[in-house]
């Protein structure tokens, strides 16, 4: 096993995720922090949120990527510890919807980063942002 292959093993048993939140409505926002409260309790994968960009094992990113924010999302990307996943939450994050024609568009956001998972909807539901992270588990430990 190489040493790439011991950290991703590591990183499926208790992924710490960073919020990017690019210029969003603020519903993907309030879904995922929606996930993360007893009700749903998405900390029972081992899954939390952490402050720091340089503690995360994935980024969660809501919104469309914008002018202001291009070199910031690149920069965080850029400062966390590889291997890192990168989930795209929403319409916006994953394809831009509504906002693909906008003068301030920079494209979503796999333009931008690689992307290893898509959640698509307006917003999506906590279930559906669970789901597509314990999928993205499962992919990583290649039981899918
Ligand atoms: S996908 Fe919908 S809910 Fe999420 S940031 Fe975009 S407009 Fe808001």
């Amino acid at each position: 096993m190489n040493s790439t292959s011991i950290k991703i093993k590591a990183l499926t048993k208790s992924i710490w995720v960073f919020h990017v939140a690019c210029s969003p409505c603020n519903n993907c926002d309030i879904e995922i922090l929606d996930a993360l409260t007893p009700r749903y309790d998405l900390e029972r994968f081992g899954i939390q949120l952490v402050g720091s960009v340089r503690h995360a094992d994935a980024l969660l990113v809501t919104g469309m990527v914008n002018k202001k924010v291009v070199d910031r999302v690149k920069r965080l990307y850029e400062q966390a510890p590889k291997p890192c996943v990168v989930i795209a939450v929403g319409g916006c994050a994953c394809s831009e919807t509504i906002f693909r024609d906008s003068y301030n568009a920079c494209g979503p956001i796999d333009k931008i980063i690689p992307v290893n998972a898509y959640i698509p909807g307006c917003p999506p539901k906590p279930e559906a942002i669970i789901m597509g992270v314990v999928k993205l588990v499962k992919a990583l430990k290649g039981e899918s």
